[in-house]
């Protein structure tokens, strides 16, 4: 069975090939799956009718199904998705103005234990597969066409549950499905992979493809990121910045750099020195975000007030630095609140990178 959101080119020309059809009708397969999102082969009317009964044995369904969608007071709207084998993850939809951005899920739960998120709690459970990364955007895609007054999907964020590099082989694939002419047709200029720094993979990326990067940072000493983000270990935060100064960065791109404040921990103004200090010699952008609290989490958000002190220090040094407000909070669909929990909404907030 070859799944309906893995299909590429190859695959298609084989199946195509076992069916006794020319070649060009793979391109037509592809184009009935991806461009006008049609996973019933019985409905797609320009291919032969006896070839298709034969298809539809032979290419499976949907890998992700939709459970719930909660919206939240700010419009942004969390997907509970459910997989084959019954495992949950959850997308979310954020729209602001003409821009709708989905962000995605790489794995069930994750395995790099930041403890200022709720998804470390879950463990690793599984990488998604390809049809299963592909499954979100379709499905996401669909539900802001069935929206009135919505605006299409334009952007793509793996931010949700999981570390989408500690997937990357299955993460390359998506992504080529994502951005191919034949595939999904999204620009990876509206893609943004995020990482919590696993230093090979991330050249691996810049080199395969060109979305953006963004880099979760989380403290600006090595004893303090050890604590708050065990990756450290394996790549400490020297070594991770030294990496960023000399990745294959097209013309006039910048890394995001990600940095959630809690209170007392990394939110000081020294922090915010000590981060002009290492974010020098990078092209480098920085985003602030909002911590997003859960059960039994020790740590408290940053107030505004100390925020805004930690943007002026960028700023007034001349780094691009914005604060990203906190979307759908009301529904644990915020940052760093992504579980996955059964039922949706009833366990602690989930996080992400
Ligand atoms: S912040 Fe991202 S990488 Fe860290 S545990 Fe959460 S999901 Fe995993």
């Amino acid at each position: 069975m070859q799944p309906l959101h893995a299909l590429d080119p190859a695959t298609a020309e084989g199946l195509a090939e076992d069916l006794g059809l020319p070649r060009y009708r793979a391109a037509q397969l592809l184009a009935w799956v991806y461009r006008r999102g049609v996973d019933d082969p019985l409905e797609m009317s320009d291919l032969p009718a006896n070839e298709r009964q034969e298809l539809r044995r032979r290419l499976g369904g949907r890998a992700v199904s939709v459970v719930e969608v909660q919206e939240s007071a700010d419009g942004t709207r969390k997907l509970a998705l459910e997989l084959g084998d019954g495992e949950r993850i959850e997308s979310v939809l954020i729209p602001d103005g003409e821009r709708l951005t989905l962000c995605i899920s790489s794995q069930v739960g994750c395995a790099m234990g930041c403890t200022f998120c709720a998804t470390a709690q879950l463990g690793l459970k599984r990488q998604l597969r390809v049809e299963e990364i592909v499954g979100q955007i379709v499905l996401g895609r669909e539900l802001a066409a069935q929206t009135p007054g919505a605006p299409v999907l334009t952007n793509l964020v793996f931010m949700g549950m999981g570390e989408p590099l500690h997937n990357l082989e299955t993460l390359l694939r998506a992504l080529e499905i994502v951005t191919a002419p034949w595939g999904l047709g999204i620009s990876p200029r509206r893609i943004t992979v995020s990482t919590v720094g696993l230093v090979p993979e991330m050249r691996r990326l810049l080199e395969s493809t060109r979305v953006n990067l963004a880099v979760s940072l989380g403290a600006t000493t090595e004893e303090k990121r050890r604590e708050l983000m065990p990756v450290t270990r394996k790549y400490a935060l020297q070594q991770l910045l030294d990496e960023c100064r000399t990745l294959p960065l097209p013309r006039r791109k910048r890394i995001t750099f990600e940095y959630t404040l809690l209170e007392g921990q990394n939110d000081s103004a020294d922090d915010a020195r000590r981060l002009v200090g290492l974010l020098h010699g990078i092209r480098a952008k920085v985003n602030l975000i909002y911590w997003n609290a859960f059960a039994g989490a020790p740590y408290e958000r940053a107030s505004t007030a100390r925020t805004r002190a930690f943007q002026r220090i960028l700023l007034d040094h001349g780094i691009s630095t914005s604060i990203r407000e906190s979307r759908g909070p009301d529904i644990a669909a915020a940052c760093g609140q992504l579980a996955g929990r059964r039922p949706v909404g009833s366990g602690p907030n989930e996080g992400r990178s």
